[in-house]
Order: C-alpha cells, then sequence, then structure tokens
C-alpha cells in the first residue's frame, strides 16, 4: 500500500462500540479483568498498553515498513530505551552533526553509565571504519543532520556497522517516512522524535522506535518502555495519530516551499551559504537523490556579516517565528548556535529554518526585505 494510504488508514478502526469514525480517547489507567485474571483485550494498565498508543505504534511500523514499534513520551526518552538497552562497557559511534540533545544524552548521561562514545563526521565512512572498536555496539545515523542537512549514506554505515557487529539506528525525524525509509538502506532501528513533522502542528511531545524485525532487541526496548513508564500518554498519541494522517502532503507542501526558499537564498547577495540537500549544488545532493524522496521542510543558511547580522535577520522577519523546535505547519527561524550553547561547532552566522506551509512567495518576501 503507498504511504498516503497508509498514512490515513493504518490504526485506525471504525470504533465497534459506537461506529465512530474518528477513534475515541482512553484515559483509563486500569481495565477490567475477567474472573480467572486474564485481560483477553490485551490492556491491564496504562503504562503497560493503552488503545490509543497502540494505535499510533501500529500505524508508526506500518509507515516505516517495521514490524513493531514503542511510542515514548518524548524523541529523547525514545533515544535513551536505546543506550539503555546496550550493555556496560559498549561503544557507539554517534555523528559530529546531529540533535545537540542526543549528543548531550550520550555525554551527559551514557558516558557516566560506562558507555563510551566517538563523536565522527559520519559523511565519511572511513572516518567511521576508523572509529570502530572491538566493543562498537551501535552507529547512530541522523541524516539530514541537524543543522548542517549534512547527507550520511544509511546503506554504507549500515554495512560497516553490520560487519562490525554492530546495530545501524537512524534517526528519521527530518526526513519522516515520507522523505526516506531506513530500513530499506539496512538500518535496525528507526527513531523519531514525533513532536515534529509526524505530529505536524507543534502541540504535542513524543517519540518512537520502531524495529525491522521482532527480535530480543526490541523486547529490551519494550521491557524499557514498559517499566520504564516514559510512555506516550493517550491524548499525545491520539494527536500524533491524527497528525500523520496528512504527514504525505504536508511533507510535498514543506519540501516545495523549503526548495524555493533554498533557491531564493542561495542567488541572494548577502548569503555565504545555503545548507539544503534538494539543492544540485549541495555536497549531499547525490546521495539525498538516491535515498530520499522529497528532501522535506528544513534547510540552514549563513549570512554575509556574522553573528551580528545572523541577528538582525531574524529580528526583521514577520512571518517566521523565531522559535526552536521544526516540523509544524508555520515557518520557523532560530540562531541554533545560542540553542546549543558553550562548546556548539554551529557558525555564528548560521540560521536555521523550518520551512512551514505558508505560501512559498510570502515567506520569500519576508526574508528578502529582512536581508535587506
Ligand atoms: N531527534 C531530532 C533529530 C530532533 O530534532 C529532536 C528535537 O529537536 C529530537 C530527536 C528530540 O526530540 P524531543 O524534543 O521530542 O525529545
Amino acid at each position: 500500500m503507498k504511504i498516503e494510504t497508509l498514512a490515513v488508514h493504518a490504526g485506525h478502526r471504525i470504533d465497534p462500540a459506537t461506529a465512530a469514525v474518528t477513534p475515541a480517547i482512553y484515559l483509563s489507567t486500569t481495565f477490567e479483568r475477567q474472573a480467572d485474571g486474564s485481560y483477553p483485550q490485551g490492556y491491564h494498565y496504562i503504562r503497560d498498553n493503552n488503545p490509543n498508543r497502540q494505535a499510533l505504534e501500529q500505524c508508526l511500523y506500518q509507515l516505516e515498513g517495521g514490524v513493531a514499534a514503542a511510542a515514548f513520551s518524548s524523541g529523547s526518552a525514545a533515544t535513551m530505551s536505546i543506550f539503555q538497552s546496550l550493555q556496560a562497557g559498549s561503544h557507539v559511534i554517534a555523528p559530529l552533526d546531529a540533535y545537540s540533545g542526543t549528543a548531550s544524552v550520550l555525554k551527559e548521561i551514557f558516558v557516566p553509565w560506562n558507555l563510551s562514545v566517538t563523536f565522527v563526521d559520519m559523511t565519511n565512512p572511513t572516518a567511521v571504519e576508523q572509529a570502530l572498536e572491538p566493543n562498537t555496539r551501535l552507529i547512530w545515523v541522523e541524516t539530514p543532520s541537524n543543522p548542517m542537512l549534512k547527507i550520511t549514506d544509511i546503506g554504507k554505515i549500515t554495512d560497516i556497522a553490520h560487519q562490525a557487529n554492530a546495530l545501524c539506528v537512524c534517526d528519521n525525524t527530518w526526513a519522516t517516512p515520507m522523505g526516506q525509509n531506513p530500513f530499506k538502506c539496512g538500518a535496525d532501528l528507526v527513531v523519531h522524535s514525533t513532536t515534529k513533522y509526524l505530529g505536524g502542528h507543534s502541540d504535542v511531545m513524543g517519540g518512537v522506535v520502531i524495529t525491522k524485525v521482532e527480535n530480543d532487541l526490541f523486547k529490551t526496548l519494550r521491557k524499557i518502555q514498559t517499566i520504564g513508564g516514559a510512555v506516550a500518554s493517550p491524548f499525545d498519541s491520539w494527536l500524533v495519530l491524527r497528525g500523520i494522517q496528512t504527514l504525505p502532503y504536508r511533507m510535498r507542501g514543506h519540501s516545495e516551499n523549503a526548495l524555493k526558499v533554498a533557491t531564493f537564498l542561495s542567488e541572494h547577495p548577502k548569503v555565504e551559504a545555503v545548507h539544503y540537500p534538494g539543492l544540485p549544488t549541495h555536497s549531499g545532493y547525490e546521495i539525498a537523490k538516491q535515498q530520499m524522496h522529497v528532501f522535506g521542510g528544513m534547510l540552514s543558511f549563513q549570512v554575509k556579516g556574522g553573528r551580528e547580522k545572523a541577528f538582525d535577520v531574524a529580528a526583521k522577519v514577520k512571518l517566521f517565528t523565531r522559535a526552536t523546535s521544526l516540523g509544524g505547519v508555520e515557518s520557523l527561524i532560530e540562531h541554533r548556535a545560542s540553542i546549543e550553547g558553550v562548546g556548539t561547532k554551529t557558525p555564528n552566522n548560521l540560521l536555521r529554518v523550518s520551512v512551514g506551509l505558508e505560501h512559498p512567495d510570502d515567506l520569500i518576501e519576508d526574508l528578502a526585505q529582512a536581508l535587506n
């Protein structure tokens, strides 16, 4: 089935009790058992399972072409679960350019818990090979990367991981299942912050881990989800499931708009560089063309004139909101180095943009007046 159809139907069914077309939200924390103690409908306590969360999980694994999913209360909780599933003493290879929170989770939580980590340029397979250690158990891929929009060849990194008996995990938040399918490139697990494009309206936080095969690793992840308890709430699950129904069409709009905005910026005399994988001049364009179906709504650009000029542009825009996060219908702009804080490698003249679903001409007009 095509993704547009899956997005509308996967995880949905007519409510057998009421014939409601849209799902009810089940807030009950507990469920009645049969006299013999069984619970044939599969629910007994909200942390263990809930109809809304289950429906969301069913939808998400089908969208990614996996077999099972575990929905969490945030993308970071989903990320945490994967590192929690590793044996102490394991080594992880992670991208230098990635969501800064993922690096913080590794450095501030898991290194003290006896995981070791090497950060590498994931676009350079040789550097990844050189970073391998006998105890490397996992390679983390995020493509397009945050905030430089670098493109990693998922298939190549998966091969390196598998030759070393390690897992390849892909954070697919920015591309979404509409943009690329990491399982088809060989990845073992896919992670999303559903807070972004899957929810799609900047009003819900969540995360998910999806597995390509049912295995012991996924059993461990399920335990971390249900015993640890960082689960997606019924209402949050409902909101994400609703958001997903329009994901394919939103992603087409985001991508079309982003390409137009990126093209405009790349021709602007006050812009030093534009990072968008849909531009033929982008260093990762050829790989992106092969592994992505649409290039997504995220881009970043560097202005001439340094940090001050970048702040000036962000201050002058009227349609773009100065705010962090991404993936909603409204366009956002942010000075990423300030958000990432001390030690960031993000250039000081860089602005990251989440291109929304407004008319692209209006977005371009707004950026034009802010740059001039
Ligand atoms: N992964 C990526 C690529 C992100 O951009 C983010 C957040 O910005 C996360 C994970 C973390 O998600 P959350 O904020 O839902 O914890």
